[in-house]
Protein backbone atom coordinates (compact mmCIF):
# COMPACT_ATOMS: atom_id res chain seq x y z
CA UNK A 1 0.00 0.00 0.00
CA UNK A 2 1.65 3.48 -1.14
CA UNK A 3 1.74 6.25 2.05
CA UNK A 4 1.52 9.43 1.00
CA UNK A 5 4.55 11.80 1.91
CA UNK A 6 4.32 14.07 4.81
CA UNK A 7 2.90 17.51 3.55
CA UNK A 8 3.62 20.33 6.09
CA UNK A 9 -0.17 21.41 6.91
CA UNK A 10 0.21 25.25 5.22
CA UNK A 11 1.10 23.46 2.65
CA UNK A 12 -2.11 21.89 2.34
CA UNK A 13 -4.38 23.95 0.58
CA UNK A 14 -2.33 24.08 -2.37
CA UNK A 15 -2.34 20.45 -2.68
CA UNK A 16 -5.47 20.22 -2.56
CA UNK A 17 -6.40 22.44 -5.42
CA UNK A 18 -3.11 20.46 -7.70
CA UNK A 19 -4.10 17.25 -7.13
CA UNK A 20 -5.79 15.22 -9.91
CA UNK A 21 -9.29 14.09 -8.38
CA UNK A 22 -12.43 12.50 -10.11
CA UNK A 23 -15.63 13.91 -9.54
CA UNK A 24 -18.83 11.38 -8.78
CA UNK A 25 -21.75 13.51 -7.98
CA UNK A 26 -22.40 16.29 -9.86
CA UNK A 27 -25.99 17.55 -11.07
CA UNK A 28 -24.89 19.62 -14.49
CA UNK A 29 -28.27 21.07 -14.18
CA UNK A 30 -27.00 22.30 -10.68
CA UNK A 31 -24.11 24.19 -12.54
CA UNK A 32 -26.52 26.18 -14.41
CA UNK A 33 -24.59 30.03 -13.06
CA UNK A 34 -27.23 32.68 -12.20
CA UNK A 35 -25.35 34.41 -15.55
CA UNK A 36 -26.17 31.65 -17.71
CA UNK A 37 -29.43 31.22 -16.50
CA UNK A 38 -30.22 34.48 -17.10
CA UNK A 39 -28.22 34.80 -20.93
CA UNK A 40 -30.18 31.70 -21.54
CA UNK A 41 -33.40 32.88 -21.12
CA UNK A 42 -32.54 36.24 -23.34
CA UNK A 43 -31.49 33.61 -25.99
CA UNK A 44 -35.01 31.65 -25.78
CA UNK A 45 -36.74 35.04 -25.23
CA UNK A 46 -38.19 33.47 -22.24
CA UNK A 47 -38.85 35.83 -19.04
CA UNK A 48 -37.63 34.56 -15.66
CA UNK A 49 -39.60 35.91 -12.28
CA UNK A 50 -36.48 37.35 -11.15
CA UNK A 51 -35.44 41.45 -11.67
CA UNK A 52 -31.36 40.08 -12.62
CA UNK A 53 -28.84 38.06 -11.81
CA UNK A 54 -28.47 39.64 -7.97
CA UNK A 55 -31.89 38.78 -7.40
CA UNK A 56 -31.78 35.55 -8.44
CA UNK A 57 -28.88 34.59 -6.33
CA UNK A 58 -30.44 36.49 -3.24
CA UNK A 59 -33.11 33.79 -3.81
CA UNK A 60 -30.13 31.34 -2.79
CA UNK A 61 -31.19 30.83 0.25
CA UNK A 62 -32.41 27.69 1.59
CA UNK A 63 -33.80 25.53 4.46
CA UNK A 64 -33.39 22.63 3.75
CA UNK A 65 -33.65 20.33 0.20
CA UNK A 66 -36.87 21.28 -1.14
CA UNK A 67 -36.67 24.76 -1.07
CA UNK A 68 -33.21 24.48 -2.89
CA UNK A 69 -35.24 22.06 -5.66
CA UNK A 70 -37.81 24.22 -5.95
CA UNK A 71 -35.18 26.98 -7.39
CA UNK A 72 -33.10 25.01 -8.82
CA UNK A 73 -36.39 23.37 -11.31
CA UNK A 74 -37.56 26.77 -11.82
CA UNK A 75 -33.28 27.80 -13.21
CA UNK A 76 -33.59 24.85 -15.81
CA UNK A 77 -36.65 25.74 -17.13
CA UNK A 78 -34.31 27.89 -19.88
CA UNK A 79 -32.79 24.73 -21.48
CA UNK A 80 -34.58 24.88 -24.68
CA UNK A 81 -32.01 23.54 -27.75
CA UNK A 82 -29.17 21.07 -27.72
CA UNK A 83 -26.62 24.44 -27.59
CA UNK A 84 -28.28 25.13 -24.46
CA UNK A 85 -27.30 21.41 -22.76
CA UNK A 86 -24.32 21.71 -24.48
CA UNK A 87 -23.07 24.99 -23.36
CA UNK A 88 -24.31 23.97 -19.96
CA UNK A 89 -21.90 21.21 -19.72
CA UNK A 90 -18.86 22.76 -21.58
CA UNK A 91 -19.20 25.62 -19.18
CA UNK A 92 -19.06 22.60 -15.74
CA UNK A 93 -15.98 21.28 -17.68
CA UNK A 94 -14.07 23.92 -18.40
CA UNK A 95 -14.50 24.45 -14.48
CA UNK A 96 -13.68 21.49 -13.73
CA UNK A 97 -10.56 21.53 -15.66
CA UNK A 98 -9.31 24.51 -13.50
CA UNK A 99 -9.68 22.61 -10.28
CA UNK A 100 -7.62 19.40 -11.67
CA UNK A 101 -10.72 16.90 -12.43
CA UNK A 102 -8.94 14.46 -14.55
CA UNK A 103 -12.81 12.76 -14.50
CA UNK A 104 -16.40 13.40 -14.07
CA UNK A 105 -19.15 11.06 -14.14
CA UNK A 106 -21.91 13.94 -14.67
CA UNK A 107 -25.75 13.49 -14.01
CA UNK A 108 -28.19 14.62 -15.75
CA UNK A 109 -32.35 14.91 -14.94
CA UNK A 110 -34.17 14.14 -18.36
CA UNK A 111 -37.36 14.21 -16.37
CA UNK A 112 -37.38 17.67 -15.63
CA UNK A 113 -37.03 18.51 -19.31
CA UNK A 114 -39.22 16.23 -21.39
CA UNK A 115 -41.92 16.98 -18.92
CA UNK A 116 -41.62 20.48 -20.93
CA UNK A 117 -41.29 19.28 -24.05
CA UNK A 118 -37.28 19.10 -24.52
CA UNK A 119 -36.91 15.86 -26.38
CA UNK A 120 -34.61 13.23 -24.79
CA UNK A 121 -32.61 13.71 -27.84
CA UNK A 122 -32.13 17.19 -27.45
CA UNK A 123 -30.60 16.63 -23.62
CA UNK A 124 -28.27 13.67 -24.32
CA UNK A 125 -26.75 15.03 -27.62
CA UNK A 126 -25.70 18.24 -26.28
CA UNK A 127 -24.41 16.99 -23.08
CA UNK A 128 -22.57 14.05 -24.71
CA UNK A 129 -21.22 16.70 -27.63
CA UNK A 130 -20.08 18.74 -24.97
CA UNK A 131 -18.10 16.04 -23.02
CA UNK A 132 -16.15 15.08 -25.87
CA UNK A 133 -15.15 18.48 -27.29
CA UNK A 134 -13.81 18.88 -23.90
CA UNK A 135 -11.72 15.06 -23.84
CA UNK A 136 -10.46 16.92 -27.17
CA UNK A 137 -10.07 20.44 -26.22
CA UNK A 138 -9.24 20.34 -22.50
CA UNK A 139 -7.94 16.76 -21.83
CA UNK A 140 -11.11 16.05 -19.02
CA UNK A 141 -12.34 12.72 -19.21
CA UNK A 142 -16.46 12.55 -19.00
CA UNK A 143 -19.51 10.52 -18.68
CA UNK A 144 -23.08 10.67 -18.26
CA UNK A 145 -25.58 9.18 -15.68
CA UNK A 146 -29.11 9.30 -16.15
CA UNK A 147 -31.20 9.77 -13.12
CA UNK A 148 -34.73 9.46 -12.64
CA UNK A 149 -36.75 11.65 -10.45
CA UNK A 150 -37.73 10.38 -7.34
CA UNK A 151 -40.55 12.32 -6.39
CA UNK A 152 -42.47 11.03 -9.85
CA UNK A 153 -44.22 7.47 -10.38
CA UNK A 154 -41.78 4.49 -10.86
CA UNK A 155 -44.18 4.65 -14.32
CA UNK A 156 -42.41 7.60 -15.59
CA UNK A 157 -39.23 6.44 -14.69
CA UNK A 158 -39.65 3.23 -16.84
CA UNK A 159 -41.28 5.72 -19.97
CA UNK A 160 -37.62 7.64 -19.36
CA UNK A 161 -35.48 4.64 -19.98
CA UNK A 162 -37.38 3.77 -22.89
CA UNK A 163 -36.93 6.94 -24.64
CA UNK A 164 -33.60 7.07 -23.50
CA UNK A 165 -32.76 3.24 -24.51
CA UNK A 166 -32.07 4.72 -28.47
CA UNK A 167 -28.87 6.47 -26.94
CA UNK A 168 -27.64 3.57 -24.39
CA UNK A 169 -24.11 4.42 -25.68
CA UNK A 170 -23.81 7.85 -24.57
CA UNK A 171 -24.72 7.12 -21.12
CA UNK A 172 -22.97 4.59 -18.47
CA UNK A 173 -25.58 4.63 -15.56
CA UNK A 174 -28.47 5.58 -13.99
CA UNK A 175 -28.92 7.20 -10.44
CA UNK A 176 -31.97 8.32 -8.29
CA UNK A 177 -31.94 11.73 -7.31
CA UNK A 178 -34.96 15.10 -5.78
CA UNK A 179 -36.60 14.29 -2.93
CA UNK A 180 -35.65 12.11 -0.80
CA UNK A 181 -37.67 11.75 2.24
CA UNK A 182 -41.17 9.32 1.49
CA UNK A 183 -39.56 8.31 -1.75
CA UNK A 184 -37.19 4.90 -0.56
CA UNK A 185 -34.82 3.52 -3.20
CA UNK A 186 -37.70 0.75 -3.46
CA UNK A 187 -40.06 2.70 -4.71
CA UNK A 188 -37.67 2.29 -8.07
CA UNK A 189 -36.72 -1.50 -8.46
CA UNK A 190 -38.02 -2.92 -10.79
CA UNK A 191 -36.91 -0.41 -12.87
CA UNK A 192 -33.28 -0.54 -11.39
CA UNK A 193 -33.48 -3.95 -12.17
CA UNK A 194 -34.28 -3.31 -15.86
CA UNK A 195 -30.96 -0.97 -15.67
CA UNK A 196 -29.66 -3.53 -14.47
CA UNK A 197 -30.22 -6.12 -17.24
CA UNK A 198 -29.06 -3.33 -19.60
CA UNK A 199 -25.40 -3.55 -18.40
CA UNK A 200 -25.69 0.27 -16.97
CA UNK A 201 -23.94 1.42 -13.77
CA UNK A 202 -26.41 1.81 -10.38
CA UNK A 203 -25.66 4.46 -8.11
CA UNK A 204 -29.10 6.79 -6.02
CA UNK A 205 -28.85 9.50 -3.57
CA UNK A 206 -29.30 7.60 -0.27
CA UNK A 207 -29.14 8.66 3.47
CA UNK A 208 -28.77 12.07 2.56
CA UNK A 209 -31.44 13.74 4.77
CA UNK A 210 -32.59 10.05 4.80
CA UNK A 211 -32.09 7.61 7.10
CA UNK A 212 -29.56 4.91 7.58
CA UNK A 213 -32.56 1.96 6.26
CA UNK A 214 -32.58 4.02 2.53
CA UNK A 215 -29.09 3.20 2.38
CA UNK A 216 -29.53 -0.75 3.21
CA UNK A 217 -32.22 -0.83 0.61
CA UNK A 218 -30.38 1.47 -1.92
CA UNK A 219 -28.02 -1.58 -1.84
CA UNK A 220 -30.11 -4.62 -1.23
CA UNK A 221 -33.27 -3.79 -2.96
CA UNK A 222 -31.29 -1.31 -6.29
CA UNK A 223 -27.83 -3.22 -5.79
CA UNK A 224 -26.28 0.37 -6.45
CA UNK A 225 -22.63 0.10 -6.77
CA UNK A 226 -22.27 3.68 -5.27
CA UNK A 227 -24.19 5.94 -2.84
CA UNK A 228 -24.43 9.61 -3.24
CA UNK A 229 -24.30 11.53 0.13
CA UNK A 230 -24.51 8.48 2.35
CA UNK A 231 -23.42 10.73 5.13
CA UNK A 232 -26.42 9.08 7.72
CA UNK A 233 -24.93 6.03 7.40
CA UNK A 234 -22.80 6.90 10.73
CA UNK A 235 -25.84 6.29 12.71
CA UNK A 236 -25.91 2.16 11.94
CA UNK A 237 -22.97 0.97 13.17
CA UNK A 238 -23.99 -2.76 11.24
CA UNK A 239 -24.24 -0.45 7.90
CA UNK A 240 -21.16 1.06 8.17
CA UNK A 241 -19.20 -2.45 8.82
CA UNK A 242 -20.89 -3.16 5.11
CA UNK A 243 -19.95 -0.45 3.59
CA UNK A 244 -16.49 -0.50 4.64
CA UNK A 245 -16.13 -3.98 3.78
CA UNK A 246 -17.80 -3.86 0.55
CA UNK A 247 -15.98 -0.48 -0.49
CA UNK A 248 -18.70 0.94 -1.32
CA UNK A 249 -18.25 4.76 -2.09
CA UNK A 250 -20.15 7.29 -0.65
CA UNK A 251 -20.14 10.73 -2.91
CA UNK A 252 -19.93 13.66 -0.09
CA UNK A 253 -20.79 17.10 -0.61
CA UNK A 254 -19.70 19.02 2.03
CA UNK A 255 -21.06 22.56 1.14
CA UNK A 256 -24.62 21.20 -0.16
CA UNK A 257 -24.60 19.33 2.89
CA UNK A 258 -24.02 22.88 4.39
CA UNK A 259 -26.03 25.01 2.64
CA UNK A 260 -28.92 22.22 3.26
CA UNK A 261 -28.99 22.48 6.31
CA UNK A 262 -27.53 18.11 7.12
CA UNK A 263 -25.10 19.86 9.24
CA UNK A 264 -25.47 23.41 11.34
CA UNK A 265 -22.31 24.21 10.05
CA UNK A 266 -18.40 22.80 8.54
CA UNK A 267 -17.02 22.34 11.31
CA UNK A 268 -19.59 19.40 12.43
CA UNK A 269 -19.53 17.65 9.13
CA UNK A 270 -18.81 14.20 9.43
CA UNK A 271 -16.31 13.76 6.60
CA UNK A 272 -13.34 13.21 8.82
CA UNK A 273 -15.35 10.21 10.94
CA UNK A 274 -16.38 8.52 7.74
CA UNK A 275 -12.68 8.02 6.39
CA UNK A 276 -11.57 6.83 10.13
CA UNK A 277 -14.57 4.43 10.62
CA UNK A 278 -13.09 2.83 7.29
CA UNK A 279 -15.57 4.01 4.47
CA UNK A 280 -14.47 5.22 0.90
CA UNK A 281 -15.55 8.27 0.76
CA UNK A 282 -15.00 11.23 -1.81
CA UNK A 283 -15.73 15.35 -1.85
CA UNK A 284 -17.75 16.40 -5.13
CA UNK A 285 -19.93 19.74 -5.78
CA UNK A 286 -23.49 18.72 -6.09
CA UNK A 287 -24.75 21.40 -7.27
CA UNK A 288 -21.94 23.83 -7.14
CA UNK A 289 -24.15 27.48 -8.97
CA UNK A 290 -26.23 27.38 -6.39
CA UNK A 291 -24.09 25.73 -3.25
CA UNK A 292 -21.15 28.11 -3.38
CA UNK A 293 -18.70 26.38 -4.51
CA UNK A 294 -17.11 23.47 -7.10
CA UNK A 295 -15.27 20.83 -5.91
CA UNK A 296 -11.86 22.82 -5.38
CA UNK A 297 -14.21 24.85 -3.23
CA UNK A 298 -15.51 21.67 -1.22
CA UNK A 299 -11.94 20.74 -0.31
CA UNK A 300 -10.51 24.14 0.74
CA UNK A 301 -13.17 24.59 2.93
CA UNK A 302 -14.18 21.40 4.48
CA UNK A 303 -10.33 20.61 5.33
CA UNK A 304 -10.36 24.50 6.80
CA UNK A 305 -12.91 23.90 8.75
CA UNK A 306 -12.15 20.22 10.36
CA UNK A 307 -8.27 20.80 10.91
CA UNK A 308 -8.30 16.84 12.23
CA UNK A 309 -8.54 16.21 8.24
CA UNK A 310 -4.87 15.74 7.19
CA UNK A 311 -3.06 15.49 3.78
CA UNK A 312 -2.85 11.37 4.19
CA UNK A 313 -6.83 12.04 4.19
CA UNK A 314 -6.56 14.51 1.18
CA UNK A 315 -4.91 11.71 -0.93
CA UNK A 316 -7.12 8.70 0.66
CA UNK A 317 -9.90 10.86 -0.56
CA UNK A 318 -8.77 11.68 -4.19
CA UNK A 319 -7.86 8.22 -4.58
CA UNK A 320 -11.24 6.51 -3.55
CA UNK A 321 -12.18 9.18 -6.04
CA UNK A 322 -10.69 7.50 -8.84
CA UNK A 323 -11.31 4.13 -7.53
CA UNK A 324 -14.70 4.40 -6.86
CA UNK A 325 -15.31 5.74 -10.70
CA UNK A 326 -16.98 3.77 -13.58
CA UNK A 327 -13.87 4.05 -15.58
CA UNK A 328 -11.15 1.32 -16.96
CA UNK A 329 -8.82 -0.06 -14.37
CA UNK A 330 -5.90 0.95 -16.54
CA UNK A 331 -7.34 4.85 -16.58
CA UNK A 332 -7.85 4.47 -12.47
CA UNK A 333 -4.15 3.33 -12.05
CA UNK A 334 -2.55 6.07 -14.22
CA UNK A 335 -4.79 9.08 -12.59
CA UNK A 336 -3.80 7.34 -9.23
CA UNK A 337 -0.15 7.23 -10.58
CA UNK A 338 -0.46 11.56 -10.98
CA UNK A 339 -1.27 11.99 -7.57
CA UNK A 340 1.33 10.07 -6.29
CA UNK A 341 2.98 12.17 -7.82
CA UNK A 342 1.78 15.54 -7.42
CA UNK A 343 2.54 14.21 -3.46
CA UNK A 344 5.86 13.90 -4.02
CA UNK A 345 5.73 17.64 -5.69
CA UNK A 346 4.52 19.01 -2.47
CA UNK A 347 6.12 17.05 -0.12
ZN1 LIG B 1 -27.02 15.22 -5.55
Amino acid sequence: MYTPPPIARERLPALLAAMPKAELHIHIEGSLEPEMIFALAQRNGLTLPYADVEALRRAYAFSDLQSFLDIYYAGASVLLHEQDFYDMARAYLARAAMDNVAHAEIFFDPQTHTARGVSMETVINGLHRACQDAQAELGISSSLILCFLRHLSEEDAFATLEHAQPFLGRFIGVGLDSSEVGHPPEKFARVFARCRELGLHLVAHAGEEGPPEYIWSALDVLKVERIDHGVQALRDAALVRRLASERIALTVCPLSNLKLCVFPDLAQHNLKRLLDAGLAATVNSDDPAYFGGYINQNFAQVFAAVPELTARDAWQLAHNSFAASFAPEARKRAWQDRLAETFAAHA
